[in-house]
């Protein structure tokens, strides 16, 4: 779906929030272009905005005098994760066919909007694989994206873009940044009067080892994982199932309770511990696997020790008692 905006841009940028994002945009409105930033979101990377993205929105229109729209990839990037075309990196990050959907998207969006070139805050060198050179002419290949695609901090260091030959953009005024030093993307925000910039984002939770483990665990399922299963991930101590069929999270502390209550759907068991106050485990799985969930609930909580220790259990209309013997 197209996102309605107000002003037709000239330029689409793909924001990450981080310096070197809000950078890029920045030149480019310096030369007097419209520019419309698209930040994109799954529940692996910036998913923290989901909900208030209106909010968010102003806020970055505030301090960076940037047009910014969300867009939530969620649904095409579960699939995607599936079985990502090019692979995946070190972890569970399917980092290629990850930049080539959103740059996909970007340059869908352009056509829509009528804009000329899509910008980014990538730098020459900056990453050891996704920003080397041949990786970013790739991946600009791959989506189609030849000759519309703009790096304003390292243009002169690339082949001029379309925008950059036909004169809407001038290529003088761009910059030969590279590697993975930040003194010229310093120097440059203090000379546009950017102060109060995010430091660079650890970002994309697919890279953190111990949570593509889990994100791959659940894909190694029978069913493809939903939204609020992958959600649940987030939140305390994960425990598959047998043969990946589903899986129990148990909250670490009081925080970890309430999201996980929150972050539950309709079709996953509720577990607590109606004698004393302790954690709360979320069960993705069949009624068989109750005993399960409710044997590590117990290990994490006071009950530890007794020897048999009341867990109730709720979902949508049923509910019941297990009595577990530890
Ligand atoms: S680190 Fe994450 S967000 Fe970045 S390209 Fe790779 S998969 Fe995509």
């Amino acid at each position: 779906m197209i996102p309605h905006i107000t002003t037709t841009p000239q330029v689409v940028a793909l924001f990450s929030q981080g310096l070197d994002s809000i950078l890029a945009t920045r030149v480019i409105q310096q030369q007097g272009l419209t520019v419309q930033a698209v930040k994109f979101i799954s529940p692996f990377f910036g998913y923290e905005i989901k909900g208030c993205e209106p909010e968010f929105c102003r806020q970055i229109k505030k301090s960076y005098d940037i047009d910014l729209t969300v867009i939530d990839l969620s649904d095409s990037y579960l699939t995607m994760l599936a079985a990502p075309q090019y692979g995946y990196g070190k972890n569970f990050n399917p980092c290629l066919d990850c930049k080539i959907m959103m740059l996909n998207q970007a340059r869908s969006l352009a056509e829509a909007w009528g804009a000329k070139a899509i910008i980014t805050g990538e730098v020459v060198g900056q990453r050891p694989f996704s920003q080397r050179r041949d990786t970013m002419r790739r991946i600009e290949k791959l989506s189609l994206c030849e000759g519309l695609l703009l790096r304003p901090l390292s243009a002169k260091l690339l082949p001029p873009s379309q925008a950059e030959e036909c004169g809407l953009i001038k290529r003088e005024l761009l910059f030969d940044f590279s590697g993975r030093g930040r003194k010229p993307q310093i120097a440059l925000a203090q000379q546009l009067n950017i102060t109060d910039y995010p430091n660079p984002a650890g970002g994309c939770l697919l890279t953190d080892p111990g949570f593509a483990k889990r994100v791959k665990t659940l894909y190694q399922g029978p069913l493809q994982p939903s939204l609020s299963e992958l959600n649940l991930l987030k939140f305390g101590r994960f425990y598959p199932l047998e043969n990946f069929s589903g899986f129990v999270m148990i909250g670490r502390h009081k925080e970890d309770n309430q999201q996980l209550l929150i972050t539950a759907a309709r079709n996953h068991y509720i577990l607590h511990l109606p004698e004393m106050a302790g954690p709360v485990a979320v069960l993705k799985g069949e009624e068989k696997d109750l005993a399960f969930a409710a044997e590590k609930l117990c290990r994490h909580s006071k009950a530890r020790g007794m020897t048999a220790v009341k867990v109730n259990w709720r979902r949508e209309n049923e509910s019941g008692t297990l009595t577990v013997t530890i």
